[in-house]
């Protein structure tokens, strides 16, 4: 069926898949690279660094960039300021970005709004609890990515969540790391859940959701 998995840590190489550093293991060629400096790992930050992967790949991408509070209740100044550098480095290449922002997506949003335009398309990771955002989102080209909590049948808000993305804005993730690789969902198994709850048959929904990751991917904001 071959559904892109719009986020994720480890790649398994069925198909195509949007993977966030690091990458420790060797990568299958149907994966799409995204560098950067995820909130809880700061002191791995080095812009030139970044600037060089970037430079070296015109298919990457920037992620997994952003804010926290899952860890601790205050966004730091230092948080913020190498959210702020890589969002820019993004803007300066072009390139799409992947966005972590565990309970403070409101300020993930605030801070990606000057960069409406410059920055070519967001997605939002692990997106919950803040539907109210949705137009805000959208107004960024922001896509919102769908993943297995959608298979807790407690999850009764997340599910109502994921009927109110607008589908031009979907895609589905496994958010897989090496450590649950082997017992993670897969995005197969999300899609399939999906497509029932948005009253779509698997097909139709997997022809939309790969339209969605082959607009947001880096390869179509090469100019
Ligand atoms: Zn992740």
């Amino acid at each position: 069926m071959g559904i892109t998995d719009a986020h994720c840590h480890t790649a398994s190489g069925e198909s195509r898949s949007f993977l966030c550093s690091p990458f420790a293991l060797p990568q299958p060629s149907n994966a799409v690279l995204f560098h950067g400096t995820h909130p809880w790992y700061l002191d791995g930050f080095d812009a030139d660094r970044l600037k060089a992967d970037l430079s070296a790949d015109p298919s990457a991408g920037v992620g997994e960039i952003g804010l926290d509070r899952l860890k601790d209740r205050t966004i730091s100044t230092r948080m913020r300021q190498i959210f702020e550098a890589q969002l820019e480095i993004a803007a300066e290449f072009g390139r799409p970005v992947v966005l972590h922002g565990a309970k403070c997506w409101g300020e993930v949003v605030k801070a990606c709004r000057p960069y409406t335009g410059r920055i070519p398309a967001f997605l939002f990771h692990g997106f919950s609890r803040s539907d109210g955002l949705i137009p805000d989102i959208v107004a960024l080209n922001g896509y919102i990515s769908v993943g297995p909590s959608l298979l807790n049948g407690h999850a009764v808000n997340y599910r109502a969540l994921a009927k109110r993305i607008p589908l031009d804005r979907l895609l589905v993730e496994s958010d897989r790391t090496p450590e649950n690789e082997t017992s993670a969902p897969s995005v197969d198994e999300v899609a399939a859940l999906l497509a029932g709850l948005r009253a779509m048959t698997l097909d139709a929904l997997a022809a939309t959701l790969e339209a969605n990751a082959d607009r947001f991917s880096p390869a179509s904001s090469q100019r």
